[in-house]
């Protein structure tokens, strides 16, 4: 579907700008479609896109997340056999022998991308849907929503995920090492908070909260 473009009108709440070419167009709601997506009529790049399933599954998604990370803080990420003796490796673990061995900073930057990032933004995520999908306004929403884009950066578990890896590939020639279930969860975690930032919708969610009740 393809939104009509409109001369250019400064402070006008109605229009919206495309984000490749800056055309300015009005948006176009298609409710007797379940899906759909507008394309600037300009440049063709998606200017939104709507799901009538999408807070269902945002929601159920964010809830998986919150598993696997627990999940994840629980299990040991790695495991290594070195003559005979077994040591298994948390991200808490780790975290803690950095602060031991005098480097409190990376100690508190691994926490903060693999760990509380990544829980703030879930916790974040629940706080906006869930209220919406009961018909009710979250309080805070518009705080909330600023947030998540602010924290989404900083949530790095793909970099953890590939320091791992190759952490994983250069200790092998010195002792056997074992992938533990948190890297599992770690690599689930980091494919669903993928999909959840693909599926989730800002017009949706604000659209949901006018038709809420405060
Ligand atoms: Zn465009």
């Amino acid at each position: 579907m393809q939104d009509e473009s409109v001369p250019a009108v400064e402070n006008n709440p109605d229009l919206i700008a495309c984000g490749e070419c800056d055309l300015l167009v009005r948006p176009v709601e298609a409710k007797e479609f379940a899906h759909y997506s507008a394309l600037c009529p300009r440049c063709g790049a998606q200017l939104y896109h709507h799901s009538s399933h999408s807070l269902e599954n945002i929601l159920a998604l964010a809830f998986a997340c919150l598993v696997l990370l627990v999940v994840a803080n629980s299990f040991p990420v790695v495991g290594l056999n070195i003559q005979g003796q077994h040591i298994d490796t948390s991200v808490l673990d780790a975290a803690l022998q950095l602060w031991r061995v005098d480097m409190p900073e990376v100690a508190v930057l691994v926490l903060v991308t693999t760990t509380l990032t990544p829980f703030l933004e879930i916790l974040g995520i629940i706080w906006l849907v869930l209220p919406l999908m009961l018909g009710r306004r979250p309080p805070a929403f518009a705080q909330v929503f600023r947030a998540l884009q602010v924290a989404r950066p900083w949530a790095m578990v793909e970099v953890f995920i590939l320091g791992i890896l190759v952490a994983l590939v250069k200790l092998s020639h010195l002792a056997e090492v074992l992938p533990g279930p948190a890297l599992l969860c770690f690599a689930g975690l980091m494919l669903l908070l993928t999909t959840i930032s693909a599926i989730i919708e800002p017009r949706d969610l604000w659209r949901a909260w006018e038709e809420a009740r405060a």
